[in-house]
């Protein structure tokens, strides 16, 4: 992954699946719907510039 400097506009959001407990790394502006790899769960679908996570966050990145 490539690391940037500090710009804390863009984040990702590590979330769980709360169907199958897969964990996945999301953006945090996600402009398309964001399903889960492995059951095809939505875990995130964009709202207004910022994704609505459907799932459970476990960690923020910045
Ligand atoms: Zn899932």
């Amino acid at each position: 992954m490539v690391q940037q400097s500090r710009k804390n506009r863009s984040r990702f959001l590590k979330v769980k699946c709360p169907d199958c407990e897969n964990e996945q790394i999301v953006f945090e502006k996600a402009s398309t719907v964001v399903d889960c790899v492995v059951c095809s769960k939505v875990l995130a679908e964009p709202a207004g510039g910022k994704a609505r996570i459907t799932a459970e966050v476990l960690e923020t990145y910045e």
